[in-house]
């Protein structure tokens, strides 16, 4: 036999490593991954990491012990560049190759570049890698000047961050409010609050035009009202791009990702994908989506873990995220997108309320801010499809958690 082989040692892919062994999956396992470090998670990166309130011991999903202990053939700084699925085998940049059964895709995704004069200059950086975050980490002791471009969650992470070491910051993003595709207007408006009261310029309908600079280093970000802001660090925050290629060029269906069933299963049924690299059919997005987040590929590793060692089914699992800005936390259950109705619970101005959104008044997603346990609950009423109503959500005395299908 010749076992499983996972591409890509990020979080999906060392879940899937882990979940294997834990279905009592006997046969030989290979997780490979590019990066020269074992496997670590990202959230910190832009958050703890770079305050230097986590450590290496902290990021490190396990240490080295855990994959000889567990039979992992752990790979690091090695890349898969071909799938020759006739022969069932990998083929590695090294020159090596793997055979596999089962293969699984954990490819995750690569920063969108921005596409303008002057973003090859010192100083331009990105932030998705451990090596990403300790050069942004070491930049931004220097830097006085920092401007984010992009007004998403990692944008406004980092923008959080340099402004709790005391740097001047400017987000500029492109969109009408920031997060604009993912939360309410309601929680966009929150957020350009608080970073507004912590001293953070948060610049809205921002189109990047170019960065200018000196002596081939950054120094200044343009718009296209020409309004242009001071920056001696300027980190991008764009979105990313599925690491589709290796299937794409393999033969195997990809769009927005790498194509799988409600099995994760690609066009061929020995070979798997998950995590940010995989659209899959997701009943709390009524079709086709790709997520990005720990849940999503903590959860993906571990149902196609199951599949591989004979317990197949459908991925169904309710979709979470965090994101945590100064000492505010935003826990979204759910996925609001294409919702008609939202309603408050909680109070803004203390800033602790949840936001419910309904589609045709049935609850699609709830964002909670610093309430915790209205997240909790929101998980459970979305995966029991529980009868909520409008009126319900947003009255206090109404205990959520009481209520059934
Ligand atoms: C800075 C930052 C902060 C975040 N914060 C949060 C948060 O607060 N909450 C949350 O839920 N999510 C957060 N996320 C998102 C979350 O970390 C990702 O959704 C998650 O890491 C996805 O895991 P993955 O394994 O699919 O992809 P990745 O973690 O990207 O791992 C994929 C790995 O595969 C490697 N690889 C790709 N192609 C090959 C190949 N051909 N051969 C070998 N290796 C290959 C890549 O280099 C990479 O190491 C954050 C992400 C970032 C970047």
């Amino acid at each position: 036999m010749s076992g499983c082989v996972i591409v890509g040692a990020g979080q999906a892919g060392f879940e899937a490593a882990a979940a294997l062994r834990a279905e009592g999956y006997r046969e030989p396992v290979a997780l490979i991954g590019d990066e020269p470090h074992l496997p670590y998670q990202r959230p910190p990166l832009s958050k703890g990491f770079i305050l230097d309130k986590q450590g290496m011991d902290e990021i490190e999903l396990r240490p080295p012990a855990f994959f000889s202990d567990h039979r992992i053939d752990l790979v690091t700084g090695d890349r898969v560049t071909d799938i020759d699925r006739a022969a069932k085998r990998v083929l590695l940049a090294s020159g090596g190759s793997r055979s596999y059964d089962a293969l699984v895709l954990a490819c995750g995704a690569r920063n969108r570049l921005l596409p303008v004069p002057g973003a090859d200059l010192d100083g331009v950086v990105y932030l998705r890698t451990l090596d990403e975050s300790r050069t942004v980490k070491q930049r931004l002791q220097d830097a006085n000047d920092i401007v984010v471009v992009g007004g998403g969650f990692i944008g406004l992470e980092i923008a959080a961050s340099a402004r709790s070491l005391g740097k001047s910051v400017t987000v500029l993003e492109a969109q009408a409010r920031l997060m604009p595709r993912v939360v309410a207007p309601l929680v966009s408006a929150f957020y350009d609050t608080l970073h507004n009261g912590r001293g953070v310029t948060v610049v809205c309908d921002a189109c990047v035009t170019g960065i200018g600079g000196d002596a081939g280093r950054a120094r200044a970000v343009t718009l296209s009202s020409g309004a242009s802001y001071a920056a001696d660090l300027v980190v991008i925050g764009i979105g990313v791009i599925p690491n589709a290629e290796l299937a794409r060029d393999a033969g195997l269906d990809t769009g927005n990702g790498i194509v799988v069933d409600e099995y994760l299963q690609t066009s061929d049924p020995a070979i798997f994908a998950i995590g940010d690299c995989a659209e899959h059919p997701n009943p709390y997005a009524g079709g086709r989506v790709r997520l990005e987040s720990v849940q999503n590929a903590s959860d993906q590793a571990r149902a196609v873990a199951a599949a591989i060692a004979g317990k197949r089914a459908p991925y169904a699992a309710v979709p979470w995220f965090w994101t945590d800005q100064f000492d505010v936390r935003l826990q979204m259950a759910g996925l609001s997108r294409g919702y008609d109705e939202a309603v408050t619970r909680g109070n803004p101005d203390a800033q602790k309320f949840s936001v419910y959104y309904f589609k045709q008044s049935r609850l699609i997603a709830v964002d909670s801010i610093n309430r915790p346990a209205d997240h909790i609950v929101a998980r459970r009423l979305l995966s029991s499809h529980a009868r909520v109503t409008p009126a319900q959500a947003a009255d206090e005395t109404v205990n959520l958690k009481d209520l059934r299908i």
